[in-house]
């Protein structure tokens, strides 16, 4: 990481997290890595322009990246693998594919990998090596010493100033893409069950992975899950247009639960938009589940000793299996929050607890909560005077002072709270 994440990040983040407490639900035993490559041409890059050095860069952007996440309740993986410290494993990987005959020196620049040598090259990005040769041909082939243009670097030799590590080759660093595969495999074994990651990494990142691993006679990950990415307006994200581009950004200005609620809203192999309109209309959509916990507070409808109703669990839970259906599934959450309003009004409340019992149940699986009901504390800021204006409010209605009750009400409204009064007291929303 050399940078500060960006919502793409966040959105592959939030998908994979989701997945995962989705699989922990249905009584999968998890294991979760996720592979920091912190030894790459760009970290080097900005530690040369900002001075500082590279595992200090790395490492700061990795604690803000971690930080974000933590805010949007990503749960931290199980092993966070970094390069730097399996240098000696890369390559010994890589010496293992230099035997098998996939791989080759060139004195004085480094160790390519011979596409030519995994016949299988190109199947994941769904492309043949002949399209890809065409597309290579474009560009100017800086080294002429590779045997094709589509060969890429294991081993890069050490150039001065840049972080270096023995080897069979001479003092150099390893590529970005064997790095990756190396702590794969060395952590989740040959032939594990399942690899992520942001559709723009298909190609050539992971194509390159598996071609890695393969070639070595190691079977690589058995499934692949890409998300899709993250656009403004139909664009790449630009600062230019106004809108955000750092999650950092969006965690300033919304409740953090605001953005998982909109990942989710989305296929994850959908591109999506992040822009102000679509965070302010998941906005809304939390508000009405804050809504809800609020008014079944004031109604005194609690949760013990009631299970989740096991219709709507089947419904979540046949559209989560459904290629991760996230949007099917908080399309159930909302019937069942729909339902619990209901059975309030209707002064139901056995029905009324059941579907809010439901409602919790469920959005904890997808990693949300609605405000007060999270014991981390999800409530937005200002909630606590807010609740007090109101019950201020309520205490002057009941002492019939209505200038003093229209004179809040006004209040509250500049504040952007909408007041409901119902048959059980005040209920509140922004
Ligand atoms: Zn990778």
């Amino acid at each position: 990481m050399y940078d500060e994440p960006h919502l793409g990040h966040a959105r592959t983040a939030l998908v994979f997290d989701t997945l995962r407490r989705f699989l922990v639900w249905t009584g999968t035993d998890v294991t979760f890595v996720s592979n920091v490559t912190d030894v790459e041409d760009k970290i080097i890059q900005r530690a040369a322009e900002t001075g500082a050095t590279e595992p200090d860069l790395a490492r700061r952007y990795e604690a803000i990246y971690w930080e974000q996440l933590g805010s949007l309740n990503v749960d931290r993986p199980d092993e966070v693998p970094h390069a730097s410290a399996v240098v000696p494993e890369i390559v010994d990987f890589i010496e293992e594919l230099v035997q098998a005959g996939a791989a080759y020196l060139i004195e004085g620049v480094g160790v390519y990998f011979a596409v030519e040598a995994y016949d299988d090259y190109g199947a994941l990005s769904h492309r043949t090596t002949a399209d890809l040769l065409e597309g290579a041909g474009a560009r100017v082939d800086i080294d002429a010493q590779k045997r094709s243009p589509l060969d890429f670097a294991l081993w890069k030799s050490a150039k001065p100033g840049e972080p270096a590590w023995p080897s069979p080759w001479g003092e150099g660093r390893p590529g970005w893409h064997i790095e990756c595969s190396a702590m794969s495999l060395g952590l989740l074994s040959d032939g594990f069950d399942l690899h992520g990651g942001g559709d723009d990494l298909v190609f050539p990142h992971h194509e390159n992975e598996r071609a890695q691993a393969e070639a070595a006679g190691r079977r690589f990950a058995r499934h692949w899950m890409h998300s899709g990415m993250v656009v403004v307006e139909g664009e790449k994200m630009s600062k230019s247009l106004g809108n955000f581009t750092t999650l950092g950004e969006v965690l300033d200005s919304y409740d953090p639960r605001t953005l998982r609620l909109l990942v989710l809203q989305t296929h994850y192999r959908k591109p999506m938009e992040m822009g102000r309109a679509e965070m302010d209309a998941a906005a809304a959509g939390l508000a009405r589940l804050d809504a809800l916990f609020r008014r079944a507070r004031v109604a005194g409808i609690d949760q013990s000793e009631v299970e989740p109703d096991p219709e709507i669990v089947s419904s979540f839970r046949a559209a989560m299996d459904d290629d991760l259906n996230t949007p099917g599934a908080i399309g159930v959450v909302f019937d069942a929050v729909r339902r619990a309003n209901q059975a309030i009004d209707a002064e139901d409340d056995d029905t009324a607890r059941r579907a809010l019992v439901t409602v919790t149940h469920l959005l904890d699986v997808l990693g949300l909560s609605a405000a007060g009901e999270a014991a981390d504390g999800a409530e937005s800021p200002g909630d606590e005077r807010i609740a007090a204006m109101v019950a201020a409010r309520d205490e002057a209605r009941s002492a019939k002072d209505f200038a003093e009750a229209d004179r809040i009400r006004d209040e509250l409204t500049s504040l952007g709270v909408t007041l409901e009064d119902t048959a059980h007291g005040t209920v509140w929303h922004r």
